[in-house]
């Protein structure tokens, strides 16, 4: 087995940095305005080479979700869920939900991101909205 291990493309170590620096950033469009994930050299909706890195909103709704009871990785100990969330600005990416559960159906629940360090990198999970502060937890917000 072993530690789970980052996909490392040409275009990916902005993302990772910003996620160390947890104000988790995607490219968008300097044409326009397409958010792009994965990172790549080209928007998949106008082919414009330019693009500038931004932070995301931090907000996002599931779509779907799995809970895993099979162990694959030294630092996923199961069971451990994966969910596929659409962010605010359009891409889907897969991330865990930490903390509590949806009642009833995970799926359009409205999350946010946040960040937690996996070993020695950090990395995003999402949680359940609140409206209004969040009660105890030592998970740390986007600012
Ligand atoms: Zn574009």
């Amino acid at each position: 087995m072993g530690l789970s291990q980052r996909v490392l493309t040409l275009y990916d170590q902005p993302m990772w940095d910003s996620i160390e620096q947890q104000r988790f950033a995607l490219q968008h469009c300097d044409d326009c305005a397409t958010v792009r994930y994965p990172p790549g050299p080209i928007c998949p909706h106008c082919l414009s080479l330019a693009a500038s890195w931004k932070p995301l909103s931090g907000r996002a709704t599931i779509l779907s979700w799995v809970v895993f009871h099979r162990q694959y990785f030294d630092d996923f100990p199961p069971p451990y869920n994966s969910v596929a969330v659409q962010i605010a600005e359009g891409p889907i990416v897969v991330s865990n939900l930490i903390g509590d559960e949806p009642d009833g159906s995970w799926i359009g629940a409205e999350v946010e991101f946040v960040y937690r360090r996996q070993g020695e990198r950090m990395q995003h999970a999402v949680r359940l909205l609140r409206s209004g502060p969040v009660a105890g937890g030592s998970d740390q917000t986007a600012p």
